[in-house]
């Protein structure tokens, strides 16, 4: 029997991993033929994770054939996910961002729910299925769920997000804000990185009506450590601005002790920007306090004023 192929988005973040590692766990549990794979490399947070569990990485793959069937976890946006997506048998989904541009031709398994990590949606699959949720898969499970929201800290976070790590706790023997806090600090450390990777490390990229735009954020314990290379930073930005012949593009630098972020904006529609946060920019930047979550307070608001 040919295999189901799992996978989340583009620049793959530690959810987007960890959702397909556990979803092919459960899938085989479940009698299925899966492969848990990935569409680029692993960030620094998301190697700790692997690491820390010994676990390794999924296969990287590029594109899908025609007719090969898959399962999407953590995005639905085609422009999010493998090349040739629009040729694949798509049999599930399981997701907690908003629903874009989403399109089969044939029936198939929808989860959409607006937690804050789609591990804790997959958390809520394992018992409604009576699969046992072991150490390891609790860990990956913890690890994304404090990834995607700050260690409970950003505004996507809910109760039941809450309420799985209490439990997920138990079963990994993991401390979340002590072992949450030294992979969230390994995903900070951005020094071997150029300019041109920083802004695509996790970028999406949207559409404001006409325009087109991308978003991109990094973590750090330190903004002043990552507006020190302003310079170079903007000019990759404007390098990509002109070869995707992008409107706007909006780098956020996420201090996640504090919970701000510090945003350069460039691009001809800067004006979105400004009108959305009710900001001038000055020399291409903007400080956004209490902003943390691109999907809850960056991507609506440029949506909304574009
Ligand atoms: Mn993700
Ligand atoms: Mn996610």
């Amino acid at each position: 029997m040919e295999k189901m192929l799992i996978f989340g988005h583009k620049s793959p973040d530690t959810d987007t991993i960890c959702s397909a590692i556990v979803m092919e766990n459960l899938q085989k549990k479940l009698g299925k033929e899966v492969e848990a794979v990935r569409l680029g490399n692993l960030n620094k947070e998301t190697e700790y994770v692997l690491n820390y569990l010994g676990i390794t990485p999924p296969k990287m793959i590029e594109k899908i054939e025609d007719g090969q069937k898959v399962i999407l976890v953590d995005h639905n946006e085609f422009s999010q996910s493998v090349e040739n997506i629009e040729n694949a048998k798509i049999k599930m989904v399981v997701d907690h961002h908003r629903i874009c541009d989403f399109q089969t031709s044939e029936p198939l398994y929808y989860r959409a729910e607006p937690v804050g990590c789609t591990c804790t949606i997959l958390y809520k699959l394992y018992k409604e299925n009576d699969v046992e949720i072991d150490k390891t898969v609790a860990s990956l499970m913890i690890s994304a769920i404090i990834s995607d929201t700050l260690l409970l800290k950003s505004p996507t976070k809910t109760v039941e997000d809450e309420n799985a790590v209490k439990e997920l706790e138990k079963i990994s023997g993991l401390n979340a804000q002590v072992y949450g806090l030294d992979m969230l600090k390994a995903g900070t450390d951005l020094s071997g990185f150029t300019a041109d990777e920083l802004i695509s490390l996790d970028c999406k990229v949207c559409a404001l009506k006409d325009k087109n735009a991308k978003v991109a954020q990094v973590n750090t314990a330190d903004i002043n450590d990552m507006m020190n290379r302003k310079e170079e930073i903007e000019q990759a930005i404007n390098a990509d601005i002109e070869k995707n012949n992008l409107d706007l593009f909006v780098f956020a630098i996420t201090d996640i002790i504090n919970s701000n972020s510090q945003a350069i904006v460039l691009g001809k529609n800067t004006d979105i920007f400004e009108r959305g946060f009710n900001k001038k920019l000055e020399e291409n930047t903007a400080f956004l306090p209490g902003v943390v979550s691109r999907k809850k307070q960056i991507l609506p608001v440029l949506q909304e004023n574009a």
